[in-house]
């Protein structure tokens, strides 16, 4: 399992993603949603073209 690290808005810092889902935003394009590790916050990291392994 590969691990994601993000920006979380509400910690302003960066943190660990918990339950990394891919998720295409638009054709081509994969980014990771998730959760902060830390307050739970809605977190997401634009990955780029490939689908990204979780
Ligand atoms: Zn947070």
């Amino acid at each position: 399992m590969v691990e994601y690290e993000g920006r979380c808005m509400k910690c302003k810092d960066k943190r660990k993603m918990v339950d990394p889902t891919p998720t295409e935003i638009k054709p081509g394009t994969w980014a990771v949603k998730g959760k902060c590790h830390q307050c739970g916050t809605n977190m997401f990291k634009i990955i780029g073209k490939e689908k990204p392994k979780v």
